[in-house]
């Protein structure tokens, strides 16, 4: 039977969400510019360009029943206003309301102009985010106006929503070319990918009028649902979201499954010749990840595992099981760590354990130069069997001869992004290499079915036998003098100690010199300890003689910058002070800790912190004294900070994003799961649009 619905192309061939968002009245090149930056080229792409959050200037707050944590808007007359230069200019203006209430507004940034205007007895309305004060409750830069003496307020009749934008756009400009976009989008049925039979049992409302609900809530929105992301059209959002991301991470792992791999099968006579040769036998945990690893590299298509154990679980012995199989298999191993200080320390260890088998094991790394770098390379080029560096390994000038295993140190700190060069590289060849990717931030599941779902998981659920738990305090900056009190004591009982300096400030200079302040300090208040210094500005020889030495028990405190986070191994160090923790997040506070506690005796951590302190920070330190579980840190971690930090990739457009939040929507995950499989195996060219429009422009997630 012939179709009776009349054809028309403008129908068919109309897609408005493709069309570039000039089509839209009044965006001339500046603001394409902008938006550009944003990555909104298309319309569809400010169709899902999603607020941030909500602000609600429906109504006032008396002051009275300000909390911290909240948002909100308020009206006062400036009672006190003073200005102070301790440490940096601060403008400080406190605002009541007639009730016996004060609220504090702080500003670090202000010029001349805005410090005369405001005065006191004028009358302001602000909106702000509230926090805890040392003495009252303050905002930090609200947002202001002055209010004429008696002038009534105009108060928004809904939520107004509040987008990611660049600088030079302000949110109406952006939330106005939003609403252009909004009036082209088709029908529900137009819109929707995801194939109805598979919502039906989920219950999702349509696409359409979540966007809709979303861009603009009605002024009877629940606020509280809104602003924690719990509402039905968020939620819907959030479901395509995740589902989005799951199955672009699948494909992309699918891609790389239809490749070849080497066999890396063997006899097994070279891994146990070295586990004779160890002074200890691997943990039960240890073996199982072991087989784990085995069965995958037995098979002719790439493995993808992500090993993932506590901090000093042994996951460098589990590595090296991994490469001797490889390398008896006669095939290529390198093995790569974020940073310098780590690579050579399994440099040494690996050495260590393989040239008594009669084993060479190769360095190549970023600052090594000339010759030594070509002859290295040279010797990859040739076979060498094994070779340890930094990221330099996957530089295009390296060439292996036959690389058979990669595996990658401390994934966190790579990101999503270096995962993928990883991969590429491999792909170029004709066999694609085995690869093993170690983390020691426990990851916690939720996030590890979604953020690693093109990767294979084992877990190190187990430490070696006779570590004992690390006893930890919080102390206040103020007692100082009774910390280095304690060094002293600590030193004279023969144990030694780290001193570990942070900043803020993202510049290793700036790094160093604390680190020397603190060490001079430190030299001079305990004359009778040696101190040595350690950080990221020093010669790589320098930093490994400081190493040695403090290996060696020579020196008895070592004053070190975080370039000590990872994989420093000191099993007789058993008091490590952290300045400055509450600048710290709880991933990095726990690897630094994760640097004691590593022989027999009773450890200590003591976090220094400078009062006074934030909600958040109170809360980080409190973790880390109830805890020395990593598994339940990254789990607070993750709700404390969100996905993007925790894994490090906030950048890579990968994780960060629009709508879900992997701790509040966990609870999605099963359904993404199961929707995800029936899409990528039933409805793939939908699944592929799908990808499209939530990834977009980042084409490579899309067209792997
Ligand atoms: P991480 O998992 O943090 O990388 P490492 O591999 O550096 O941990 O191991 C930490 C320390 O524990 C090292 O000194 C290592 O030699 C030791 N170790 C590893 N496995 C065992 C084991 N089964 N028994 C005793 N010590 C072990
Ligand atoms: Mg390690």
């Amino acid at each position: 039977m012939a179709a009776t619905k009349p054809h028309s192309t403008i129908e068919t061939t109309a897609d408005p969400g493709s069309l570039p968002v000039t089509t839209l009245g009044g965006v001339g090149p500046a603001l394409v510019e902008m938006l550009a930056r944003l990555g909104l080229h298309r319309v569809q792409d400010l169709w899902f360009h999603l607020p941030l959050r909500y602000e609600d200037r429906t109504h006032l707050t008396p002051l009275a029943d300000l909390r911290p944590g909240m948002r909100a808007q308020v009206v006062g007359v400036v009672e006190a206003v003073e200005k102070t230069y301790r440490y940096r200019p601060q403008l400080k203006v406190a605002i009541g309301d007639g009730v016996m209430q004060t609220l504090l507004l702080r500003f670090f940034h202000f010029n001349r102009a805005q410090a005369e205007q405001l005065r006191q007895g004028i009358r302001l309305l602000c909106y702000g985010e509230v926090r805890q004060g040392s003495g009252s409750l303050e905002m930090v830069h609200p947002q202001y106006q002055r209010l004429a003496e008696s002038a009534d307020i105009a108060l928004d009749d809904r939520l107004s929503p509040v987008y990611p934008t660049t600088e030079g756009l302000g949110q109406k400009r952006l939330a106005g070319v939003i609403a252009k976009a909004l009036q082209l989008l088709p029908t529900a049925e137009q819109l929707e990918l995801i194939p109805p039979s598979l919502c039906a049992d989920h219950g999702l409302t349509s696409l359409r009028e979540a966007l809709l609900y979303v861009h603009r809530p009605p002024p009877d929105a629940p606020i509280d649902q809104l602003t924690q992301g719990t509402h039905p059209a968020q939620q819907h959002l959030a479901f395509e979201e995740l589902l989005t991301q799951h199955m672009s991470l699948k494909r992309l792992r699918a891609a790389v499954r239809e490749r070849r791999a080497p066999v890396l099968g063997g006899d097994g006579g070279l891994r146990r010749r070295w586990l004779e040769s160890l002074p200890f036998q691997l943990t039960s945990a240890q073996q199982r990840v072991t087989k784990e690893i085995a069965a995958d590299t037995t098979q002719p298509r790439p493995m993808l595992r992500l090993v993932q154990g506590d901090v000093g679980s042994g996951k460098t012995a589990v590595a090296c099981a991994a490469a001797l199989d490889a390398v008896e298999a006669g095939y290529q191993v390198a093995l790569m760590a974020p940073t310098e200080l780590l690579a050579e320390q399994h440099l040494r260890n690996f050495r260590h354990w393989l040239e008594p088998l009669g084993m060479a094991v190769e360095w190549l790394a970023g600052k090594q130069q000339g010759k030594a770098r070509l002859q290295a390379m040279r010797r990859v080029a040739e076979g060498a069997p094994m070779v340890i560096g930094t990221h330099a390994l996957m530089q295009e000038s390296v060439e292996f001869a036959r690389l058979g295993l990669v595996i990658v140190d401390e994934q966190h700190r790579f990101g999503v992004q270096q995962r993928l060069a990883l991969r590429d590289k491999g792909l170029e060849g004709e066999l694609v290499p085995h690869q093993l990717v170690l983390t020691a931030t426990p990851i916690p599941r939720t996030l590890a079915m979604s953020a690693y779902a093109d990767l294979d998981i084992s877990a190190i659920d187990e430490l070696p036998p006779g570590r004992t738990p690390v006893q930890t305090i919080a102390i206040s900056n103020a007692r100082r003098v009774e910390v280095i009190e304690r060094i002293h004591a600590a030193g004279a009982e023969g144990r030694q100690v780290y001193w570990v300096c942070t900043l803020i400030e993202e510049s290793e200079q700036l790094r160093a010199q604390a680190a020397e302040a603190a060490h001079a300090e430190l030299t001079h208040a305990l004359a009778d300890c040696r101190v040595g210094l350690i950080h990221g500005r020093m010669k790589s020889k320098e930093k490994q003689a400081a190493m040695d030495a403090f290996k060696s028990g020579e020196l008895a405190v070592l004053v070190a910058t975080t370039v000590i986070e990872v994989g420093v191994d000191v099993p007789n160090a058993s008091l490590m002070v952290i300045e400055n923790s509450e600048r710290l997040g709880l991933a990095q506070l726990h690897q630094l800790r994760g640097r004691v506690g590593r022989g027999a005796v009773a450890s200590n951590c003591v976090l220094l912190y400078q009062p006074p302190l934030g909600q958040l920070a109170r809360e980080r330190l409190q973790v880390m004294r109830e805890t020395n579980d990593g598994f339940r840190i990254a789990e607070k971690d993750l709700e404390l900070r969100g996905p993007g930090e925790v894994l490090g990739t906030r950048q890579t457009g990968q994780l960060s994003f629009r709508m879900a939040d992997l701790a509040r929507d966990a609870h999605l995950l099963p359904a993404v799961q199961r929707v995800g499989e029936q899409m990528l195996a039933q409805y793939g060219e939908q699944a592929g649009r799908l990808i499209e429009r939530w990834i977009g422009g980042a084409a490579r997630y899309a067209n792997a």
